[in-house]
């Protein structure tokens, strides 16, 4: 494998592998974009050619965030170390189904994350995701998460917008 792993691995024991593989190469989020890399040649890569397809946000400070209630994801970018993160959204019967996850291998160390939703017309109801940030080197329809929140419908009927605060607790 490529990326500075030294460690020599048949084929078949590859998968095997790579879930603890800290130099498993990372693929672009973005759709149309084929790069893979280092998880740090990504970083940079992504800074170089799409920062604008980010949302970018500081670990310290709560991020605010707004999803129209079909938009599949949104991509978020720590501009201070460049990690990357992906906000995917699924419509189901009862409401919106978020998930978070980092983009890293899957050995990257997992940090705690809190996720607060809020009813657009009841402001004193709100749902709150705590969880563990969990790493996937490719991003898939249905990324890793540790839980996910379900977002029912009513809290976007009028606006068809979900808003959320995002927050790192250090
Ligand atoms: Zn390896
Ligand atoms: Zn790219």
């Amino acid at each position: 494998m490529a990326y500075g792993c030294r460690e020599a691995v048949s084929y078949s024991k590859k998968q095997e592998h790579e879930k603890w593989c800290p130099f498993v190469p990372c693929s672009c989020p973005i759709a149309y974009c084929n790069f893979e890399g280092s998880l740090e040649q990504l970083r940079r890569h992504f800074n170089d050619k799409h920062k604008k397809s980010a949302k970018g946000f500081i670990y310290n400070r709560p991020v605010s965030i707004t999803l129209g209630v079909d938009e599949k994801f949104l991509i978020l970018r720590e501009e201070t170390d460049g990690s990357l993160f992906i906000l995917s959204n699924k419509v189901e019967t009862l409401g919106n189904v978020i998930t978070l996850s980092q983009i890293g291998p899957f050995m990257e160390i997992r940090s705690s994350y809190e996720l607060t939703v809020k009813d657009e017309v009841d402001r004193r109801c709100t749902l709150r995701l705590q969880s563990l940030m969990r790493s996937t080197p490719k991003w898939v329809d249905s990324p890793a998460s540790v839980g996910f929140l379900l977002v029912p419908s009513q809290f976007s009927c009028n606006s068809r917008q979900l808003k959320f605060i995002l927050r790192f607790p250090s």
